[in-house]
């Protein structure tokens, strides 16, 4: 999988440095993930807050060098974001009424949540997160909080065989990225991760390309 990586970011003059790669484990096993944490994996995904409770739980004993970073990637519902402390990074902010919930809980608990907002370029209607013209308005009111911070933007590309059709969601996230001067692109998955480090990613999420080689 790095080398995937890197050699996307040789073909655009990328320093592969620059691509964080995020593994999402959702629906393996402990033991795949100890796999994966012995190949010095660190930074592990979760889409529902519930399982990933469980699974951080199973693995947290298996690595003593450097602390796991869990991110989440998927939707996450209001009455659980008492349990989000945990999270490094949450890549799926796609509401002011989950922003304001974060700001709430991260009062309470002195936290401050790092976020990114999740765009549905595709329009696709299976997919969460706000229309690319909203997200300027979503920043304007977390810009407002205290306890969130945005640091970027999130999306899915439709799953198609053919991974340049995703290139140009992808350069669209990048274009809204450079406009409101967000630094972090969560975009890319298995089939298309070549594309999306080709089109800006900085995090990319994989978990069958690692899991089921
Ligand atoms: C499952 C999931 C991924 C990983 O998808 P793969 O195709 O298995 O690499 C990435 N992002 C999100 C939001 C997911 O739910």
């Amino acid at each position: 999988m790095r080398e995937r990586i890197a050699s996307a970011c040789a073909r655009s003059g990328r320093d592969p440095s620059s691509v964080k790669l995020v593994a999402v484990t959702k629906g393996r096993t402990p033991q795949q993930v100890r796999a994966l944490l012995r190949a010095g994996q660190r930074d592990l995904a979760e889409n529902r807050v519930q399982a990933w409770r469980a699974l951080a739980d199973e693995v947290a004993d298996a690595v003593a060098d450097e602390p796991l970073r869990w991110h989440l990637v998927g939707h996450l519902q209001r009455n659980k974001v008492r349990y989000c402390h945990g999270f490094e990074l949450i890549h799926s902010l796609d509401s002011e009424r989950l922003a304001l919930a974060l700001e709430a809980e991260g009062s309470r608990q002195g936290h401050v949540f790092r976020t990114l907002i999740q765009v549905n370029v595709s329009g696709e209607v299976s997919k969460y997160g706000v229309e690319p013209a909203q997200a300027e308005d979503l920043l304007g009111v977390v810009g407002g909080l205290e306890h969130v911070r945005v640091e970027g933007l999130m999306t899915m590309a439709p799953y198609h065989d053919d991974a340049e059709r995703a290139r140009p969601v992808f350069s669209s996230l990048r274009v809204l990225a450079e406009r409101t001067e967000l630094a972090e692109l969560s975009m890319g998955m298995s089939g298309d991760l070549e594309v999306a480090v080709e089109e800006g990613a900085t995090l990319v999420r994989v978990g069958t390309a690692l899991f089921e080689p």
